[in-house]
């Protein structure tokens, strides 16, 4: 069954939403590589990739059901942030938003009656469960941590084994 027009154009739409959470995560580990928090930039540039294959996935399934994929501006990330746990307070904030946009997605799919990009949407709905997850996770070590910096590094390290 072909993609509705109004699913099409979702879908691009969350290609970009994609790709800006990839630059948002590109600013974050610039900052913190500029505070020499090297895990914290570690783990955000692994982010910035994990983003974009979010972004490429979305486009292949496009291609696949013989959709017409459209790419479109990416928005200027914010990249200055009060503080650390401002930054990752930012991130989960976006994934947040992601989430609601994965959970429109899905509710269109159902009253399109589009039952592969419903399937395809799973995956999705997953992800952004343990996306969530690990930046609640971060923001609270990093509260946790407040000025004492190496402790959260030494706290996030693990997360890059
Ligand atoms: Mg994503």
């Amino acid at each position: 069954m072909a993609l509705s027009k109004a699913m099409n154009a979702k879908l691009n739409e969350q290609i970009t939403n994609e790709f800006y959470a990839s630059q948002l995560y590109l600013a974050i580990a610039c900052m913190f590589d500029d505070l020499s928090l090297k895990m914290l930039a570690k783990l955000y540039r692994k982010q910035t990739e994990e983003e974009r294959e979010h972004a490429l996935k979305i486009l292949d399934y496009i291609l696949s059901v013989g959709g017409k994929v459209k790419l479109q501006a990416i928005a200027e990330p914010t990249a200055k942030f009060a503080n650390v746990q401002a930054a990752i307070g930012a991130a989960l904030e976006h994934e947040l938003k992601v989430t609601d946009q994965i959970h429109a997605l899905v509710a269109l799919a159902e009253k399109d009656k589009d039952y592969a990009t419903q399937s395809f949407l799973r995956w999705f709905v997953d992800e952004q469960v343990e996306e969530v997850e690990s930046q609640r996770y971060l923001l609270d070590v990093a509260k946790m941590a407040g000025d004492r910096l190496l402790q959260l590094e030494a706290a996030v390290s693990h997360l890059l084994k």
